[in-house]
Order: C-alpha cells, then structure tokens, then sequence
C-alpha cells in the first residue's frame, strides 16, 4: 500500500484522512494535539458558555475502525521533499503522498512581545486562559476599593474587527453584563466596558458594506465602544495604547492577524506575505506533484484573482479534492483544477443575532443567527457533541445562564 501522511488534523487534514481512510492507503495523521477542534465555536468556551468537549473529538477515535490509519501525537519540525521524509518528536516517517495541513497562528505584525498580554485564539488552551482570565478579573474588581484600579479589572479590548473579534465583543459584553455580573456584589454593570479596536474604517471589511453596518449596529447596541480606523501602537501589562489614548486593561484579547504555521517555511517552497505556501491549481507545490498544502497555510486565488479566505469550507473542500487526487491515482495525469463552492459567511454577535450572506441572500437578527446556530451544529463532528451543544444553547437561551464558570487553575493572585 502507498503511504500517505498527513500533517494536521483539522479541517482540512481530517477530511482528507477520512476520506482516504476508504481506500487502499496506509495513512498516519501526525497531530501536536490529540484532538480535532472546531474552531469557530471556540469563543464559547473563551466565554464560558460551552466547555472544551462540546467543541473537540480525539482524533484516535475518528478513525478507530480503520485499521489503515495511525494517528501519532507530535509536532511536525521539518519536512525533505528530496528524501520524502517528515521528522517528528525526534522520529521520521516515509510517505509516497504528502498532505500539509498544519493551519495558521497569530501575527503581531512583528510585535511578538504583545502576545503575552494580548493572547489570541486557535487552541483550546488560549480559549481556557481567556476564559480564567474574564474571570478572575470580575473578582478581582469585585475584591478592589479603588474605582481607578478596579475599572482595569472591568475594561475588555478586542482587537481586530474580523468574525472573530466581532464574536468575542459580542459575547463578551452580553456574557459579562447579563451573566456573569449579576452574581456579583460589588461591582455592576455601568461599570464594564467593551472596546473593539479595528485599523479600518469598517468592521466584517470582507462582508458587504450593508451587514457591516448592521453589525456595527448590533455590537452598540450591546454597549461596545467602536475605535474605528485606529491602530494599535502598544500593548503592556497595563493596557493597550490605540492612536494617542491609553486604555488600562487587564483583559485585551487579539483578533487581528494571521500568519501560516512556521512549518511551511520547511518545505522550501515559495511563500506569500503572511508565509503561506504558494500552491499550484491542484494544491500540489512546484516541482513536487506529491506533496500538498491545503488549508489555512495555503495561498491559492480564485477567478477573481482574489485569495481565497482562511475559513472552514475552504480546507474542507481543498481536503476532498486532494484526497480524490490521490485515490483516483491521478498525480502526473490530467486532472480538473480546484475549485472553491463559495456557499456564503456568517457571523454571529450575540443572543440572536448575526449576520450572514448566502448566495447573494444578506440576511441579519434571529433569521442569521438561527441560519449560523444550525450550520455551526451541523458540521460539528459527532452526534454527542451536537446534542450536547443544542442542549447549552437552548439552556443558555432560556435562562441567561450559562453553565461553565470554573477557575480550576486559581493562582490566588488575580494579577498573574
Ligand atoms: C476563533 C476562530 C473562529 C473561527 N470561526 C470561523 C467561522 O465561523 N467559520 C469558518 O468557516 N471558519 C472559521 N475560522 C477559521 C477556520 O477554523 C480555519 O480556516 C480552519 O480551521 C482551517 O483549517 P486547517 O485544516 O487549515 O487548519 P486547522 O483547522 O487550524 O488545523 C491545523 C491542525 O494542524 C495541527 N498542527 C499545526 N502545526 C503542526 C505541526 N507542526 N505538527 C503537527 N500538527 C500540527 C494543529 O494542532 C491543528 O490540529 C475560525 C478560526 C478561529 C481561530
């Protein structure tokens, strides 16, 4: 049998292993997580309303009946295309077939440092951190005297107006006032303060300007304060600067840049500005009709001569044309180029409410949010998982009370 590897199992690298897990391949996922996350749930759990398993399966068991794929925990270093050879955790794997599916990470456009005051949002460990970290600043406010000092307790920054950053300012302010504050004594919520920073003049920029305007609607509507065409310019362990007003914050959350993840740089390759492999029209790189990229680490244009964007569908569908390549043995024979189906994005901004276009339909309020809540159910990858996600939203929905308040990681010092 051909040995195919794949490196990454997440949208992309999933798909492609269950779909060649059907065929006469002996397949090896290499993952430096054991889980596939379903990433755009994953500001619930930073917001306290789903937990880490709602949102992840074990890889492993995705594939435990078929006894033609391993999955190995590890991280991936290099890759010889010469040798066809991938080096791992201080081991090396062959393959014939090679799909590169690692993802992407957050760019602070050179500024490293602000990564440990402002994290951002991929893992599963990022959302947790956030999540403690919304949390023990609400007691630590609850705890200081001091209405100057505690109001960096109650100031949250999202930076960058993306999906992301718009879900997360969104259910930040309704999570924190609605929710969580209530239970608390000392503080209210007058106090709080949501900020979304975003270096355009608009956010959701790659929406139409009508949904972004309604977005923009939304969010003030739940109290977000808008900084609007401004760029960041620091960000300490006090705060973040924006233009020339400083803003004291123990809670500035990042949403404003993506980068390819570094193993790219490894297959020698080139690369564009934000290090993505520069794929052929069948995901293939130059010189090598073995190896793909695919994903969010892969830079590929459609019709328009735009590049496609770093979203689900996209890796989805790039897994299941690579993997139909190499089944249907078709490297170094004519073969259709990759086409992405451009069925529509969605955001969601809070209890019900969302925007979303879908073939060319703009829709926005419950009808958008019931549209987001159903895809997102839908493509969650097992049935407990979508059962136990319904039963959290309808909980949520009827009782603003969401489930998953824990500091299991307390250090006893809020400041920490
Ligand atoms: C917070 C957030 C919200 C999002 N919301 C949406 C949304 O609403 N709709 C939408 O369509 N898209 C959304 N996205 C984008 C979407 O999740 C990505 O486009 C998609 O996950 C890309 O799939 P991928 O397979 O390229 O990479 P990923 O799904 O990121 O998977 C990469 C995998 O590779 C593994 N890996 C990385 N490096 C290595 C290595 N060196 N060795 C071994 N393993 C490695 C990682 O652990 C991971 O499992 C969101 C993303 C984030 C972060």
């Amino acid at each position: 049998m051909k040995k195919v590897v794949i490196i990454g199992a997440g949208f992309g690298g999933l798909t492609a292993a269950k779909k060649l897990a059907e065929e006469d391949f002996q397949i090896t996922v290499i993952d430096k997580t054991n889980h596939h996350l379903f990433q755009p749930l994953l500001y619930q759990v930073a917001t306290a309303a789903l937990s880490p398993a709602d949102i992840a399966i074990p890889i492993r068991s995705v594939f435990s009946d078929h006894k033609n794929v391993s999955v190995l925990l590890g991280e991936v270093k290099s890759i010889d295309k010469e040798k066809k050879k991938v080096f791992y955790n201080g081991s090396e794997i062959e393959f014939d077939y090679l799909i590169a599916a690692p993802g992407s990470k957050h760019s602070y456009f050179g500024q490293d440092k602000w990564e440990e005051y402002s994290p951002g949002l991929k893992t599963l460990n990022d959302a947790l951190k956030i999540r403690e970290q919304i949390l023990l600043s609400l007691e630590a406010a609850e705890i200081e005297k001091n209405p100057v000092k505690r109001q960096k307790y109650l100031n949250f920054v999202i930076v960058g107006g993306g999906p992301t950053g718009v879900e997360l300012a969104g259910a930040i302010s309704e999570i924190v006032n609605k929710n969580l504050i209530p239970d608390f004594r000392n503080i209210d919520s007058s106090m709080t303060k949501v900020y979304l920073v975003e270096a355009l003049p608009r956010i959701l920029s790659s929406y139409s300007a009508k949904l972004s305007k309604r977005a923009l609607d939304d969010l003030k509507n739940l109290e977000v304060e808008m900084i609007l065409n401004e760029k960041v310019t620091d960000v300490n362990e006090n705060g973040v600067r924006v233009g020339d007003r400083f803003i004291e914050s123990k809670i500035i959350l990042w949403a404003a840049g993506n980068q390819s993840s570094p193993l790219i740089q490894s297959l020698g390759t080139e690369t564009d500005r934000i290090g993505r492999a520069i794929v052929k029209d069948d995901l293939s790189i130059t010189e090598y009709e073995n190896i793909f990229v695919i994903g969010d680490a892969a830079a590929i244009k459609n019709k328009k001569g735009e590049y496609l964007p770093a979203i689900a569908p996209v890796a989805i569908q790039q897994g299941k044309y690579v993997a139909k390549i190499i089944s249907e043995n078709l490297i170094g024979k004519p073969h259709g180029k990759f086409r992405y189906k451009d069925r529509g994005i969605m955001a969601t901004i809070g209890k019900a409410k969302a925007v979303a276009e879908i073939k060319g339909f703009k829709l926005t309020g419950l009808i958008a949010w019931l549209a987001w809540s159903f895809v997102h159910v839908l493509f969650l990858i097992n049935f407990r998982n979508k059962l136990r996600v319904m039963s959290e939203w309808i909980w949520h929905y009827l009782t603003n009370r969401p489930g998953i308040r824990l500091i299991v990681k307390y250090s006893g010092d809020p400041n920490d």
